[in-house]
């Protein structure tokens, strides 16, 4: 049978018989101690110590200033769009390779987004293609770019780190910086992923990470917002808190908020996790190391990291020479109870987007027939 190597090898990795699933977390620090710390505190709800301790914790991992504990990373790039001041009617620019939440958070503001191509090389956004954008359709005016064809103004770029691989950041801040155009790093799969020495998340204005179950490192469900500027940092925490103007005893709300804070429950798992990150990432480096020497004998393309770049290598991926062989890999493993997944279908192909701008896509439609996930777990 094909790829009866690739089965075997993957098998022997993760030394089991039994079903192996893509990303799986795993909970050998604190995580039990701390859970049950907020249990003994009874602060469960979204005031607690967990909360402030992994706010910190975050801020510090990922070198900016401060940082906003949210419940999901979806919520938390919603906030940092409006934080970064995107209106209903506004455009924003971002790839068409991604994960749904994405483009959700853009359309939660009443935004439409802008789908353009990724690199080949990085899978994600093209400075050269964001560029080519707005060359074309980008007007400067008094109060920022606007596309001269639909009138809108283009409020902010969300460049995503696709499976923890950092993108070409410097490219991309120079392009944005030229239009004046705000950047919000969806950094969601890029927890302990660096460009050139900084970590991924701190190169925009904010950043946005996810701790859901099968990121990095996981609290259930849970998000960060990072940002370097105090303010926008303390509008975060405000339109988050249902917008809640502190007072000893009244219900006072200046304008309409989210209940989009963490839970402690949740932190106290954030925080035990965050402990064990870099053991997590030595951890997944090992069996990248492994995966790119055994691919190599079997003829297939394994991704990894670029120059002056260290990925977290959080899902791990190997690239198939065409659509039919990417299809023949995904039957042969998941049939062995292997789990692989083919990467995103591009955005512009789902029913509520369809009607957005793409560009020609090149990159992204070549990655879509030949990437595939494979099980990338820390193993015990
Ligand atoms: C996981 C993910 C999100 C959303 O995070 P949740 O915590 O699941 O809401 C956003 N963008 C990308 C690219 C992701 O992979």
């Amino acid at each position: 049978m094909a790829f009866q190597e690739t089965i075997q090898f993957i098998r022997d990795k993760f030394s089991t018989k039994e079903f192996i699933p893509l990303h799986a977390p795993v909970f050998n620090g604190n995580e039990r101690k701390y859970v049950m710390d907020t249990l003994d505190s009874t602060f469960v709800s979204s005031v607690g110590a967990f909360v402030d301790l992994s706010e910190k914790m975050m801020a510090d991992i990922s070198q900016t200033k401060k940082a906003v504990a949210v419940v999901n990373g979806t919520a938390g790039l919603q906030i940092a769009l409006q934080l970064a001041g995107l209106q209903r009617g506004d455009e924003v620019i971002t790839q068409a390779l991604s994960f749904v939440a994405t483009a959700n958070a853009i359309h939660y503001n009443g935004a439409e987004p802008v789908f353009l191509d990724v690199d080949y090389d990085t899978m994600g956004l093209s400075p050269k293609a964001v560029s080519d954008f707005l060359e074309e359709f980008g007007e400067r005016r008094e109060k920022g770019t606007y596309n001269k064809r639909t009138g809108r103004k283009i409020s902010a770029c969300v460049p995503m780190h696709t499976f923890g691989f950092p993108l070409h950041l410097d490219d991309l801040l120079k392009v944005c910086k030229d239009w004046n155009i705000p950047i919000v790093e969806d950094a969601a799969e890029s927890l302990g992923s660096y460009y050139k020495g900084k970590h991924t998340g701190s190169f925009g204005q904010i950043g946005v990470f996810s701790f859901n179950g099968n990121k990095i490192v996981t609290s259930g469900g849970g998000g960060m917002i990072v940002t370097n500027d105090e303010d926008l940092w303390k509008l975060g925490k405000h339109l988050t808190t249902t917008a809640k103007v502190p007072h000893p005893y009244e219900y006072v709300h200046d304008q309409i908020g989210y209940n989009f804070r963490m839970p402690n429950l949740n932190a106290a798992l954030v925080c035990a996790q965050l402990e064990q990150l870099q053991s997590f990432l030595a951890n997944k480096r090992q069996l990248a190391a492994d995966y790119a020497v055994f691919f190599k004998t079997q003829g297939i393309t394994f991704r990894k990291e670029l120059e002056n770049t260290q990925a977290n290598y959080w899902l791990m991926c190997v690239e198939l020479e065409n659509l039919e062989e990417r299809n023949s890999f995904l039957k042969a493993t998941n049939n062995s109870k292997i789990m692989t997944r083919p990467i995103w279908q591009l955005m512009y192909r789902l029913p509520m987007y369809q009607h957005c701008f793409k560009d020609g896509q090149k990159n992204a439609g070549y990655l879509e027939e030949r990437i595939v996930n494979i099980p990338s777990s820390v193993r015990n």
